[in-house]
């Protein structure tokens, strides 16, 4: 059984399950009908919009936002699903610090709710830099299906790739 890059770190029943699935040439129809909703954030404004709507939501005393861009040369699974990076510059005499958020090119063309998967990391970063307990407890509160889509998220990864060779 081949190793699923994006999927090493959930229980070895899910990643049978998931061979099946792609053996049986299934998986992509069953993405495609659980998440057929694409979504319209195609710029880098749009984007920012978006990310700063949720933010405003659910985050609202975080740092403030910097650049928000999507990034066709992110790889995906190098960064952890995206990148956040906090810059700090000197604004008169106060240090001014924003977070700059990149969103792999990948996900402008993914259905809407795995965009919403990746913003609701990078945004559950503006608090918490490690992949821990309260950073997954803020993904949650942010969007209480949190797990499912990063679980469906791996899939689609999973499934890009295949398509690709
Ligand atoms: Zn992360």
């Amino acid at each position: 059984m081949n190793t699923l890059k994006y999927l090493a770190g959930y229980p070895l029943h899910l990643q049978t399950r998931v061979h099946e699935l792609i053996e049986q040439g299934r998986l992509g129809a069953m993405l495609a009908e659980k998440y057929g909703q694409p979504h319209t954030v195609r710029s880098d404004g749009q984007l920012y919009d978006y990310v700063q709507a949720l933010k405003d939501r659910h985050l609202r005393k975080s740092v403030p936002l910097g650049k928000v861009t999507y990034d066709a040369k992110l790889q995906v699974m190098k960064h952890a699903l995206g990148t956040h990076t906090t810059i700090s510059r000197v604004q008169g005499s106060k240090l001014k610090t924003s977070r700059e958020i990149r969103i792999a090119s990948v996900f402008r063309d993914a259905p809407a709710e795995f965009l919403k998967m990746i913003v609701v990391h990078e945004l559950a970063h503006l608090k918490e830099a490690e992949h821990n307990k309260t950073f997954y407890q803020l993904c949650t509160h942010i969007e209480p299906d949190y797990h499912q889509l990063e679980f469906d998220v791996r899939l689609y990864l999973t499934h890009l790739d295949m398509e690709q060779r």
